[in-house]
């Protein structure tokens, strides 16, 4: 029986969102509009009035030859809507967005409720690219692949998004992290122009030490930021201290290894004077034995460091679990008892899917049992022989290169 293609034809709206176009821009473009000058203000006031909220209706406001010029050449919102489910009683809210060329990227509100000593916050977790070329085999969007970066104005749309309901609630957003899709540092152009509007108290307005970008160890990157200066929080992805290991859980090891990756961001964390997060998943079996401690403990001895360790949610088409929670806290002891500040992070939204890719891999559709069955041989495999030690000699995964193409 033959099977039949069906094709889906998207129509590409090419042009770039709004939120993304720098205030210079932005003055250059009302100049060439023949508009007089006081008009750049009055845009961006609408796009960022109440960070963002009330765009639509201020833009309304907007006399109605200027208004149809900006929709012209701009898009007001560049991310839809698809999806919304709430999980945790409420407390997680995760977000599923079409792109207008069909991609599909996730966002995640986390409401954390005032405890003694903190203040309530919501957390915002977004996505950087449609996909990841990284690939780690523990994260629902490495099993996806690489879609494509996104542009500034997508980023900055999922926080205008989740602001907005927000403020429906009378609440608003208090921090934001790039731990969604993507590895932000191979899209770090876009990235910092998003930072910088959401960041700019004439636009969003959030300060820098609100907002912590995760990467899984871009070593070009990283020392570019260095060179920049404080700009956010940086976190660092290990999941592993020994090569072998984090070849396999962080294949762009192969091409920066762990030791330049920590390096790096020691570098970053004495020419900043911010400290470096390390995330670390806990896999059971895989990255948590007490050698696995002990080599984090002579990787990271002495440094302005934090380690937090996350029990990983489970993700279809893997053979892993989360460490159980006494394996977690033995772990975390080993790193207290050496001086390293170690927290241990609760799961959010398990049962919504929030590990980051989870809702866009379900609509990828399943893979066929077969392929399932041969991806979790092949990690299992791969695993122990890192577990004895030997490094892989699998390829550094296609589409990595330095954001200087280093
Ligand atoms: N690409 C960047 C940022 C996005 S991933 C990075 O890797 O740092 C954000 C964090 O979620 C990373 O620390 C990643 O390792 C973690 N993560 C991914 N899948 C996970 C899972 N199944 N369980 C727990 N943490 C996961
Ligand atoms: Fe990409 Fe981060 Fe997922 Fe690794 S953990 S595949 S770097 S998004």
């Amino acid at each position: 029986m033959t099977r039949c293609a069906s094709i889906h034809l998207v129509k590409i709206d090419e042009r770039p969102g709004l939120s993304g176009i720098h205030p210079d821009a932005l003055a250059a473009w009302v100049t060439a509009q023949g508009q007089p000058a006081f008009r750049t203000r009055q845009i961006a006031d609408a796009i960022w009035k109440d960070g963002g909220v009330t765009t639509s209706a201020a833009i309304l406001t907007l006399p109605s030859a200027l208004r149809a010029a900006l929709d012209a050449d701009f898009r007001l919102d560049t991310v839809e809507d698809s999806e919304l489910r709430l999980g945790d009683g409420g407390e997680t809210e995760k977000s599923l967005h079409r792109l207008s060329d069909g991609q599909l990227i996730e966002s995640v509100l986390m409401h954390y409720p005032a405890r003694a000593g903190s203040r309530e916050r919501h957390t915002l977790c977004i996505s950087s690219q449609a996909g990841c070329a990284v690939g780690c085999p523990f994260c629902a969007t490495g099993e996806l692949g690489f879609g494509r970066d996104l542009e500034t104005a997508e980023i900055v749309d999922q926080v205008r998004h989740a602001a907005r309901r927000l403020a429906a609630n009378g609440q608003r957003l208090t921090n934001i992290v790039f731990m969604g899709m993507g590895e932000p540092l191979l899209n770090l152009d876009r990235v910092l122009a998003a930072v910088e509007a959401l960041n700019d108290p004439a636009r969003f307005g959030l300060g820098a030490r609100h907002i912590t970008v995760s990467t899984s160890g871009v070593v070009p990157g990283i020392r570019r930021l260095t060179a920049l200066g404080p700009q956010f929080t940086l976190a660092v992805s290990l999941h592993a201290a020994r090569d072998a290991l984090r070849d396999v859980l962080v294949p762009l090891n192969r091409r920066w290894p762990v030791a330049e990756v920590v390096a790096a961001a020691r570098e970053h964390a004495r020419a900043t004077g911010r400290r470096i997060s390390y995330e670390y998943t806990m896999i059971g079996g895989v990255n948590d034995t007490d050698a696995d401690a002990q080599a984090l403990v002579d990787l990271l001895r002495g440094d302005h460091a934090h380690v937090n360790l996350i029990p990983m949610n489970p993700v279809a088409h893997t053979p892993w679990h989360a460490s159980p929670m006494p394996v977690i806290e033995a772990f975390a002891a080993t790193l207290r008892d050496a001086g390293i500040g170690t927290t241990i992070r609760r799961n959010r939204g398990q049962e919504v899917g929030a590990a980051c890719g989870q809702l866009a891999a379900e609509r990828a559709g399943e893979p066929s049992p077969p392929v399932v069955a041969r991806r979790r041989e092949r990690l299992v495999m791969a695993s122990a022989a890192a577990l004895r030690g030997d490094r892989s000699d699998e390829p550094v995964p296609a589409g990595i290169v330095g954001p200087s193409g280093e």
